[in-house]
């Protein structure tokens, strides 16, 4: 057997294999020293579990549409692999590597694989076994075992479900059922990074930063010239392998990147857009595309299709990162402090897991969490700053109004407020339940019965919708949930957060709700209103928070306003 093939067997869930009946029990199963030896199995009672676990597969929306099938490719069975013709066809080899390379394939991927190399299931495994003989890649079970716990290798989650199967129990991981599910009778594919031949290296010590900017289209202000030139140094000169780059609200902190990927890309290496939320990565793409037209930037999101194309440069969500191994040189990962990132021990391990053991890692937030903080203190971390917007205009410092908001009374001081605010320009009005929303929604629509007032929330089917006439300026208030917290830019927009004071709200989400404001050149300032019965910890912080950032951003003497 292969120093590469632990296994022995490989379960292939495909009609077109041989159906081998298995002889013993799958070694693919990580817990078979607790399963009794090989059971003696009749046809009729194996057809039936099939059956039932077939059906079962469908009912989880596993994605297995045929019969659970065994197909033996231990050393003595694979010549007849090796024999096939397509095996010799180095070109195609060459392009199944440039393809699977820095992956971890599970069965349910290797359909799409076949389909983009034209082979069939047999010619793929060839080509995977071959490149396993060859030491660039292995076979994994689904689960490892340390002490007594068992992980997943795909996530690193050792939260899975146990069901019975023909071969003793069986698990199936719950922290990756999104990129589709894993259960410990399948195998995990590995293909390490392969050197392809031809590539030109540039020297990274011949690349100053200034060129390297020069170079660049963006027209950037002092400041995000000063960060993107930190950030080079930081990369380039310290090494650093972790940096946090953070920037105030709507400062352009991903264009700052720009010259960094541009490095990385030019000396051939792989770079990775991350960030945890798909509208993220679907405003990102187009951006990095239009500054880097000679490449074909993919995009992995869960509201694609399965994107199999090699790129040197991806942009993915963080739940997309999971289909990848020590894949990449840079990851950029945008929004590090939001969710679901954020306190996800199974995304963070995706991101490690993805970068190589050489790589570098860049994350991008205006509100870092205390443990990155933490991390930049005891310098395991490098940090940049980038403290002023790109118009050059402070972050709006919040303005507190006593006031707890109810139905009746209080609602006359409330309507006063949000008046004013009005005649600045829409109004976001934050609320921290959907409950609230709701009630607050239709409390607003009677207080402002000439205004358009609209609500929203994460699950709200019509949330796209009404978001899109809000950015029209077709809504004059809009009273949402934190779902707008991050990564919108609406012209002119004014904020109010009703119950300020909510135990829901952290210091970072109040800095996000009031860095909606005054993001867009036209409309430099805003005002941004925390309504409350009691202060609390969280907004003094976030009043803190922003007066620091304008209190550097002026140091630097880049402020205009
Ligand atoms: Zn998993």
């Amino acid at each position: 057997m292969s120093p590469g093939l632990p296994l022995g067997k490989l379960l292939a869930v495909t009609a077109g294999l041989p159906n081998k009946k298995p002889t013993t029990q799958p070694a693919t199963q990580p817990f078979s020293s607790a399963l009794p030896s090989a059971p003696v199995i009749d046809r009729d009672f194996e057809n039936r579990l099939a059956q039932k676990l077939t059906n079962r597969m469908k009912k989880e929306n596993m994605g297995v549409q045929e019969k659970v099938r065994w197909q033996d490719t231990s050393r003595e069975a694979l010549p007849e692999a090796f024999n096939i013709e397509v095996l010799q066809n180095e070109t195609m080899y060459q392009k199944f590597l440039r393809i699977a390379e820095g992956r971890q394939l599970a069965e349910n991927e290797f359909r799409i694989v076949e389909k983009k190399l034209g082979v069939s299931t047999k010619e793929l495994l060839g080509f995977m076994q071959k490149a396993v003989q060859s030491g660039n890649a292995e076979w994994l079970p689904i689960f490892e075992q340390v002490r007594s716990r068992y992980f997943c290798r795909r996530c690193g989650s050792s939260h899975y479900e146990e069901w019975p199967s023909l071969y003793g129990d069986t698990y199936t991981c719950l922290d990756c059922r999104e990129i589709g599910p894993l259960n410990s009778l399948q195998i995990l594919f590995r293909l390490h990074s392969v050197d392809v031949p031809g590539q030109t290296q540039v020297d990274t010590d011949k690349c100053k930063p200034d060129q390297t900017i020069r170079s660049y289209s963006l027209e950037f202000t002092f400041a995000q010239e000063k960060a993107a030139e930190e950030l080079w140094q930081q990369v380039h000169r310290q090494k650093a392998q972790e940096t946090l780059l953070w920037a105030a609200c709507g400062a352009g902190k991903t264009e700052v990147c720009f010259p960094l990927i541009d490095s990385f890309l030019r000396q051939n290496k792989k770079v990775l857009f991350a960030a945890p939320r798909q509208d993220v990565v679907h405003d990102v793409q187009p951006r990095l595309q239009k500054n880097f037209p000679e490449y074909n930037i993919k995009i992995l999101s869960g509201a694609l299709p399965q994107d199999m194309e090699p790129s040197k440069l991806t942009v993915a969500t963080t739940h997309q990162v999971l289909r990848f191994y020590r894949a990449f040189h840079l990851i950029i990962l945008d929004e590090t402090d939001a969710y679901p990132y954020e306190g996800s021990s199974v995304l963070e391990y995706g991101i490690r897991q993805a970068l190589r053991p050489d790589g570098q890692i860049i994350c991008l937030t205006a509100t870092p969490s205390a443990e990155i903080l933490l991390r930049v203190k005891s310098q395991k971390c490098a940090i940049v700053r980038l403290p002023v917007r790109h118009h050059g205009f402070p972050v709006p410092v919040p303005e507190w109004q006593k006031n707890k908001p109810t139905r009746d009374r209080s609602l006359v001081e409330l309507k006063k407020v949000l008046l004013k605010l009005i005649a600045d320009g829409p109004i976001l009005v934050f609320v921290p339940t959907v409950a609230l929303v709701k009630e607050w929604t239709g409390v607003l629509k009677m207080a402002f019965c000439n205004l358009r007032v609209e609500g929203s929330w994460s699950s709200d089917a019509a949330r796209r919708e009404k978001i899109v006439l809000f950015r029209q300026g077709d809504i004059n208030i809009f009273v949402c949930t934190s779902i707008l917290e991050r990564g919108i830019t609406i012209k002119g927009v004014q904020v109010a957060v009703l119950f300020a004071d909510h135990t829901l709200y952290d210091a970072r989400a109040l800095v996000q709700m009031a860095g909606r404001t005054g993001r867009s050149a036209e409309c430099p300032v805003g005002r941004a209103v925390f309504i409350y019965a009691e202060q609390t910890q969280a907004m003094i912080q976030a009043n803190r928070w922003i007066q620091d950032q304008n209190r550097l951003a002026e140091e630097w003497g880049c402020l205009n306003g």
